[in-house]
């Protein structure tokens, strides 16, 4: 071990996620429960919602009951609508930086704020930075990132330069070199620039991985590309293939949301998803909270062990998984076989041609005022939208989303609105958000 003292806690986040990875598995255990630990103790201290919440862990002589950890009530995301401001610490410890709110609508399509700091910004980036490595990304490679973020939208394409769109902060060598662009521009755009700068690696939606590696197989330019990452959903068999045929390397999935930042990373050599133990605690639970175990699928609790502007203990996720083997790649991270995440229908309207719909929540939180909401297509050019709200009619403004919805989707869409109590999910227990039921030969993609 390098005996140096670190120059910062993002350089020390880096040695440890390079430690970690040559442990064996009860050494990285032992990592994550001193980790956890710490978080107990300063979420008991400091987060009024946890002190009674957290006590069992607490016994005589100021140790920590672990027998008890299970007894600890999963977070629901209810929950933390109705609480948040008492899961609130009032402070984090040196180094972890700045509060920030990131909201999300998650997989179950009810939307609530959460508060990260820039240390989980920072140590999700070096666990992201690490399985590019298993990729094959070395120093020096630049990685095109394709973001939707107000900067990167008011870049003019033809004119943007690399290094434009740099932000600050620590994020290791890749952020260094990183080739920011939109994803609201034309693959044809995002590839010229890839092969004008040079860009070896590509990170983007999933979505943004088939439509670049499709331009490629109709443009055909010379172009190296070592590896592609699609977030945001699962990567359908087609974008595996397209990429295979259009670059010869290979695309891989990351597992991670708003609130847990990267939860797990696809391993090159068995396709399962190693979870970032070092930065985050997953436990697989069936409806009654036991823990699940071989291969059997349960619910995905999270805990986000640098969370300590808000600390999110045994917070679910919305998402269904299930454990695997250890891997014979010789990492000690457990091994999730499967993740059932996001699932979206494509929509298709009349004379246009079929789309992934994604135009954010914001728009059905702050005009529908919607607790939870879900989009259905029911005719060639009809929807309907179903919510559940505490809003009175008068204070919706459901002219203004038709507004929002006819733009992004077709000028002569009709949108019908209907209030629930809940709202209707698949056989299987899964909640989709944007539901072709006009179409069912539509594109399932499954997470
Ligand atoms: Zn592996």
């Amino acid at each position: 071990m390098d005996e140096t003292q670190p120059q910062s806690i993002g350089e020390l986040i880096r040695r440890t996620l390079a430690v970690g990875e040559k442990s064996s598995a009860a050494q990285l255990a032992g990592y994550q429960r001193s980790q956890l630990e710490h978080l107990l103790r300063f979420a008991h201290a400091r987060a009024p919602y946890y002190k009674q919440r957290l006590a069992p862990l607490f016994g005589k002589g100021g140790g920590i009951d672990w027998s008890q950890w299970p007894r600890i009530p999963i977070l629901t995301r209810a929950d933390v609508k109705a609480n948040g401001p008492e899961m609130m610490s009032g402070g984090t410890p040196d180094g972890h930086g700045f509060a920030r709110s990131v909201a999300s609508s998650g997989t179950t399509g009810m939307p609530v704020t959460v508060h990260s700091t820039d240390l989980m910004s920072v140590a999700g980036a070096l666990a992201f930075e690490r399985a590019c490595r298993w990729y094959g990304y070395q120093n020096g490679d630049r990685i095109c990132v394709a973001l939707n973020t107000p900067q990167i939208e008011s870049l003019n394409r033809e004119t943007w330069a690399v290094g434009d769109e740099v932000t600050g902060g620590l994020t290791g060598n890749l952020s260094a070199h990183r080739l920011g662009v939109s994803r609201s521009w034309p693959p044809e755009i995002i590839l010229s620039h890839m092969k004008q700068h040079v860009s070896v690696c590509f990170s983007g939606n999933s979505t943004t991985v088939e439509d670049v590696a499709e331009a490629q197989l109709q443009r055909d330019l010379d172009i190296q590309i070592k590896f592609m990452v699609g977030k945001s959903m699962a990567l359908t068999e087609r974008a595996r293939t397209l990429v295979r045929r259009a670059f010869k390397s290979k695309a891989y999935s990351v597992y991670s949301s708003m609130e847990a930042h990267k939860i797990a990373h696809e391993c090159p050599v068995s396709g399962g998803f190693h979870v970032n133990s070092e930065l985050v605690v997953v436990e697989i639970v069936d409806d009654a909270g036991r823990p699940c175990t071989g291969g059997e699928t349960g619910r995905v609790i999270v805990t986000p062990l640098l969370g300590t502007a808000q600390p999110l203990i045994r917070y679910e996720q919305g998402d269904l998984a299930a454990w695997g083997k250890p891997c014979s790649c010789g990492r000690p991270h457990p091994v999730i076989a499967r993740i059932e995440g996001r699932i979206r229908n494509r929509f298709q309207f009349a004379g246009g041609h079929k789309f992934i719909p994604a135009i954010g929540f914001e728009p059905y939180r702050d005009l529908l005022k919607a607790d939870q909401w879900q989009v259905a297509q029911t005719g060639p050019l009809a929807i309907e939208v179903r919510f559940i709200s505490a809003a009175p009619d008068d204070a919706i403004d459901f002219a203004g989303l038709t507004r929002v919805l006819a733009k992004s989707f077709h000028k002569d869409l009709s949108v019908s609105y209907r209030r629930m109590d809940m709202l209707p999910r698949t056989a299987a227990g899964k909640f989709i958000d944007y539901v072709n039921e006009f179409d069912a030969r539509s594109d399932i993609l499954p997470n």
